[in-house]
Protein backbone atom coordinates (compact mmCIF):
# COMPACT_ATOMS: atom_id res chain seq x y z
CA UNK A 1 0.00 0.00 0.00
CA UNK A 2 1.45 3.60 -0.91
CA UNK A 3 0.13 6.39 0.51
CA UNK A 4 0.31 9.49 0.22
CA UNK A 5 -1.67 11.48 3.03
CA UNK A 6 -2.68 15.39 1.77
CA UNK A 7 -4.78 18.15 3.89
CA UNK A 8 -3.36 21.43 4.98
CA UNK A 9 -1.15 22.73 8.04
CA UNK A 10 -2.93 21.37 11.18
CA UNK A 11 -5.19 19.05 9.68
CA UNK A 12 -3.36 16.16 11.66
CA UNK A 13 -1.74 14.69 8.54
CA UNK A 14 1.44 13.69 10.41
CA UNK A 15 0.08 12.27 13.55
CA UNK A 16 -2.42 10.12 11.79
CA UNK A 17 0.10 9.23 8.99
CA UNK A 18 2.70 7.41 11.82
CA UNK A 19 -1.06 5.77 13.34
CA UNK A 20 -1.70 4.43 10.16
CA UNK A 21 2.06 3.35 9.41
CA UNK A 22 1.89 1.69 12.89
CA UNK A 23 -1.67 -0.20 11.83
CA UNK A 24 -0.65 -1.22 8.22
CA UNK A 25 3.03 -2.20 9.41
CA UNK A 26 4.48 -0.13 6.89
CA UNK A 27 7.33 2.81 7.31
CA UNK A 28 6.48 6.48 7.38
CA UNK A 29 8.12 8.78 5.30
CA UNK A 30 9.20 12.15 6.68
CA UNK A 31 10.79 14.27 4.06
CA UNK A 32 11.88 16.47 6.72
CA UNK A 33 13.94 13.24 8.22
CA UNK A 34 14.96 12.63 5.28
CA UNK A 35 16.68 15.75 4.68
CA UNK A 36 18.26 15.72 7.72
CA UNK A 37 19.72 12.20 7.16
CA UNK A 38 21.10 13.30 3.68
CA UNK A 39 22.41 16.27 5.56
CA UNK A 40 24.27 15.04 8.15
CA UNK A 41 25.73 11.94 6.16
CA UNK A 42 27.15 14.19 3.54
CA UNK A 43 25.44 12.46 0.49
CA UNK A 44 26.12 14.07 -2.64
CA UNK A 45 22.04 15.29 -2.30
CA UNK A 46 22.67 16.24 0.75
CA UNK A 47 25.68 18.42 0.19
CA UNK A 48 23.25 19.82 -3.17
CA UNK A 49 20.45 20.61 -0.97
CA UNK A 50 22.87 21.76 2.00
CA UNK A 51 24.19 24.43 -0.56
CA UNK A 52 20.46 25.72 -1.56
CA UNK A 53 19.45 26.03 2.48
CA UNK A 54 22.85 27.83 3.36
CA UNK A 55 21.95 30.03 0.84
CA UNK A 56 18.25 30.78 2.24
CA UNK A 57 17.00 29.40 -1.24
CA UNK A 58 13.95 27.01 -1.50
CA UNK A 59 15.45 23.43 -2.23
CA UNK A 60 13.96 23.20 -6.04
CA UNK A 61 10.99 20.81 -6.76
CA UNK A 62 13.68 18.33 -8.80
CA UNK A 63 16.14 17.74 -6.03
CA UNK A 64 13.42 17.52 -3.83
CA UNK A 65 11.92 14.38 -5.58
CA UNK A 66 15.13 13.12 -6.23
CA UNK A 67 15.86 13.27 -2.46
CA UNK A 68 12.97 11.34 -1.85
CA UNK A 69 12.68 8.74 -4.80
CA UNK A 70 16.15 7.97 -3.90
CA UNK A 71 15.35 6.96 -0.09
CA UNK A 72 12.21 4.81 -1.48
CA UNK A 73 14.98 3.15 -4.03
CA UNK A 74 17.84 2.37 -1.72
CA UNK A 75 14.91 0.77 1.13
CA UNK A 76 12.91 -2.18 1.27
CA UNK A 77 9.16 -0.92 0.52
CA UNK A 78 7.72 -3.72 -1.03
CA UNK A 79 4.65 -3.87 1.43
CA UNK A 80 4.53 0.03 0.91
CA UNK A 81 4.85 3.62 2.35
CA UNK A 82 3.11 6.32 3.54
CA UNK A 83 4.38 9.75 2.55
CA UNK A 84 3.20 12.96 4.17
CA UNK A 85 4.73 16.49 3.50
CA UNK A 86 5.97 15.15 0.18
CA UNK A 87 4.73 15.56 -2.95
CA UNK A 88 3.80 19.45 -2.04
CA UNK A 89 3.62 20.91 -5.69
CA UNK A 90 2.87 19.78 -9.01
CA UNK A 91 5.87 19.61 -10.06
CA UNK A 92 6.97 17.29 -7.48
CA UNK A 93 4.10 15.23 -7.90
CA UNK A 94 4.62 14.94 -11.66
CA UNK A 95 8.54 14.12 -11.31
CA UNK A 96 7.28 11.62 -8.59
CA UNK A 97 5.17 9.85 -10.68
CA UNK A 98 7.81 8.97 -13.08
CA UNK A 99 9.24 6.87 -11.17
CA UNK A 100 6.63 5.72 -7.80
CA UNK A 101 2.43 5.75 -7.61
CA UNK A 102 0.44 6.22 -4.89
CA UNK A 103 -2.48 3.95 -4.52
CA UNK A 104 -4.58 5.47 -2.32
CA UNK A 105 -4.62 10.03 -1.56
CA UNK A 106 -5.98 10.96 1.51
CA UNK A 107 -7.44 14.43 1.90
CA UNK A 108 -8.03 15.16 4.91
CA UNK A 109 -10.24 18.23 4.83
CA UNK A 110 -9.94 21.22 7.19
CA UNK A 111 -11.41 24.47 6.49
CA UNK A 112 -9.39 28.05 6.31
CA UNK A 113 -10.74 29.44 9.97
CA UNK A 114 -10.23 25.57 11.51
CA UNK A 115 -6.95 25.66 10.24
CA UNK A 116 -6.45 29.14 11.61
CA UNK A 117 -7.71 28.64 15.10
CA UNK A 118 -5.82 25.68 15.42
CA UNK A 119 -2.45 27.21 14.71
CA UNK A 120 -3.04 30.77 15.85
CA UNK A 121 -5.08 29.73 19.23
CA UNK A 122 -2.00 27.15 20.05
CA UNK A 123 -0.45 27.91 23.68
CA UNK A 124 2.10 26.32 24.73
CA UNK A 125 3.77 25.97 28.64
CA UNK A 126 7.43 26.58 28.02
CA UNK A 127 7.92 24.37 31.59
CA UNK A 128 6.21 21.29 31.24
CA UNK A 129 5.27 21.34 27.60
CA UNK A 130 1.42 21.22 27.56
CA UNK A 131 -0.42 22.27 25.23
CA UNK A 132 -3.73 24.27 24.95
CA UNK A 133 -5.89 25.73 22.39
CA UNK A 134 -7.66 29.43 23.15
CA UNK A 135 -10.63 28.06 21.17
CA UNK A 136 -10.53 24.35 21.54
CA UNK A 137 -9.10 23.16 24.56
CA UNK A 138 -8.26 26.11 26.68
CA UNK A 139 -6.70 26.67 30.32
CA UNK A 140 -8.76 26.41 33.27
CA UNK A 141 -7.24 29.78 33.98
CA UNK A 142 -6.50 32.08 31.42
CA UNK A 143 -3.23 31.89 30.33
CA UNK A 144 -1.61 29.62 33.16
CA UNK A 145 -0.70 25.99 32.55
CA UNK A 146 -3.43 23.90 34.34
CA UNK A 147 -0.53 21.40 35.49
CA UNK A 148 2.19 23.81 36.44
CA UNK A 149 0.90 27.19 36.57
CA UNK A 150 3.49 28.26 34.54
CA UNK A 151 2.83 31.56 32.26
CA UNK A 152 1.49 30.12 28.63
CA UNK A 153 4.07 31.35 25.53
CA UNK A 154 2.97 31.52 21.49
CA UNK A 155 5.59 30.07 19.36
CA UNK A 156 6.79 32.02 16.50
CA UNK A 157 5.44 29.77 13.86
CA UNK A 158 1.78 29.89 15.62
CA UNK A 159 1.05 33.75 15.43
CA UNK A 160 -1.37 34.75 13.13
CA UNK A 161 0.82 36.36 10.59
CA UNK A 162 2.89 33.19 10.53
CA UNK A 163 -0.43 31.17 10.22
CA UNK A 164 -1.76 33.09 7.25
CA UNK A 165 1.72 32.83 5.43
CA UNK A 166 1.32 28.76 5.82
CA UNK A 167 -2.12 28.41 4.50
CA UNK A 168 -1.62 30.94 1.62
CA UNK A 169 1.30 28.90 0.90
CA UNK A 170 -0.41 25.68 1.22
CA UNK A 171 -3.28 27.43 -1.09
CA UNK A 172 -0.80 28.13 -3.41
CA UNK A 173 1.46 25.48 -4.09
CA UNK A 174 0.06 22.27 -2.16
CA UNK A 175 -4.01 22.30 -2.77
CA UNK A 176 -3.92 21.84 -6.52
CA UNK A 177 -2.54 18.42 -5.61
CA UNK A 178 -6.10 17.72 -4.75
CA UNK A 179 -7.14 17.99 -8.58
CA UNK A 180 -4.40 16.28 -9.57
CA UNK A 181 -5.33 13.58 -7.54
CA UNK A 182 -8.65 13.39 -8.02
CA UNK A 183 -8.48 13.49 -11.62
CA UNK A 184 -6.56 10.07 -11.74
CA UNK A 185 -8.94 8.70 -9.40
CA UNK A 186 -6.91 7.79 -6.49
CA UNK A 187 -8.55 10.37 -3.69
CA UNK A 188 -10.67 10.43 -0.86
CA UNK A 189 -11.86 12.41 1.44
CA UNK A 190 -11.71 12.48 5.07
CA UNK A 191 -13.37 15.55 7.40
CA UNK A 192 -10.73 16.13 9.27
CA UNK A 193 -13.18 18.35 12.03
CA UNK A 194 -13.69 15.17 13.86
CA UNK A 195 -12.08 14.03 16.62
CA UNK A 196 -8.85 12.36 15.73
CA UNK A 197 -9.63 8.94 16.79
CA UNK A 198 -12.57 8.69 14.51
CA UNK A 199 -10.08 10.76 11.54
CA UNK A 200 -8.35 7.66 12.15
CA UNK A 201 -11.19 4.66 11.51
CA UNK A 202 -12.17 6.41 8.74
CA UNK A 203 -9.10 6.57 6.53
CA UNK A 204 -8.76 2.80 7.74
CA UNK A 205 -12.31 2.24 6.61
CA UNK A 206 -11.00 4.01 3.67
CA UNK A 207 -7.89 2.25 2.73
CA UNK A 208 -8.47 -1.56 4.24
CA UNK A 209 -12.62 -1.80 3.40
CA UNK A 210 -12.39 -5.56 4.37
CA UNK A 211 -11.70 -5.28 7.59
CA UNK A 212 -14.59 -2.80 8.48
ZN1 LIG B 1 3.04 23.45 32.44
Amino acid sequence: MKLLLLGPPASGKGTQASKIAEYLGIPHISTGDIFRENISMKTELGKIVKSYLDNGELVPDEIVTRVVVDKLDKGDYRKGFILDGFPRTIPQAKSFQRNYEFDQVIYIEVDDETVMKRISGRRVCPNCGAVYNVYFNPPRYKGRCDICSQQLITRKDDNPEAAKKRLREYKEKTEPLVEFYDKQNLLRRVNGLKPPEEVFDDIISIINPTTH
